[in-house]
């Protein structure tokens, strides 16, 4: 192992190790990791972690053993937290996601971002992929029984798609083709007119459907920046992101 792969070890990575891992459906795994630094985190719904798990594979190039993955729910009191992969790509990741197993050891940093909860709207559109499912799901847990909130889950195979830690489906789920844009508008074009007060659309995964349909709503409805907050989560022509 070079250098720079034991400082990031030592220095600027925690250790967690790999508690329990589920098949959540044919193409999305769960993972629990469990850690001391978990009960201690200072935690806000939309945080997300960057995974070293590449770091002990010398054949990996340094700049491609990272990924991030979003905190889908966190139990500070027993010092675990759960993500949740979707398994499309065929990076490393998806290889992780796949290979690993209770008692893997695994380092990680915490980032906050600024995709986070922001419970200021009385409506919420929540519009995402496989991989950004879990993102949304934590996000939408955080907000009160009067605020309404409509949701596009969708994959290119239905059942993919996942409920929530809680066993609820608060999203509808699509079986869409990839980079679904027109299909979306379409369904967007439905639930808009039905949305009441302030509105919010929070839009994640795919970077082609975030950049298109940010687009559509501040330029076609004309929606303030403040409304839509958009996070790409992976981009086709790309590894990793961020
Ligand atoms: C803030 C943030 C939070 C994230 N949270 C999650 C999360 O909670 N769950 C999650 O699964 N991912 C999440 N991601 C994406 C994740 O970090 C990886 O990019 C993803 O898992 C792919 O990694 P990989 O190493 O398997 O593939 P890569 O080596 O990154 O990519 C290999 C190929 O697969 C393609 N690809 C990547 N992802 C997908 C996909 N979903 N569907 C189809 N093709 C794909 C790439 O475009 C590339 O062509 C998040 C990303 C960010 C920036």
């Amino acid at each position: 192992m070079g250098i720079i792969e034991k400082l990031l070890k030592k220095v600027v990575l925690q250790e967690a190790t790999i508690e329990e891992k589920t098949k959540l459906s044919s193409a999305a795994y769960k993972i629990r990791l469990k850690s001391e630094s978990i009960a201690k985190a200072d935690f806000t719904p939309g945080y997300f972690l960057r995974l070293g798990i590449g770091i002990d594979n010398e054949d990996i190039p340094i700049n491609d053993k990272v990924r991030s993955y979003s905190v889908w729910d966190i139990n500070k009191s027993k010092g675990f937290l759960d993500i949740a992969i979707a398994a499309h790509s065929s990076g490393i990741g998806a290889a992780w996601a796949a290979q690993s197993k209770p008692g893997d050891t695994v380092y990680f940093k915490w980032k906050k971002g600024n995709f986070l909860v922001d419970d200021s709207a009385d409506s919420y559109l929540m519009i995402g992929d496989l991989s950004a499912l879990s993102h949304l799901y934590m996000i939408n847990r955080s907000f009160s029984k009067q605020q309404q909130v409509a949701g596009i889950a969708y994959s290119q195979d239905r059942s993919e798609l996942f409920p929530d830690v809680d066993g609820a489906t608060p999203f509808t789920f699509y079986e869409m083709p990839p980079n679904p844009v027109p299909e979306i508008v379409e369904e967007v074009k439905k639930l808009v007119p039905k949305m009441k007060g302030r509105k919010i659309v929070y839009l994640a995964g795919d970077s082609r459907v975030c950049v298109a349909l940010n687009q559509y709503f501040r330029k076609e409805l004309q929606w303030d920046a403040k409304q839509v907050k958009t996070k790409p989560f992976w981009n086709p022509t790309k590894k990793g992101l961020e």
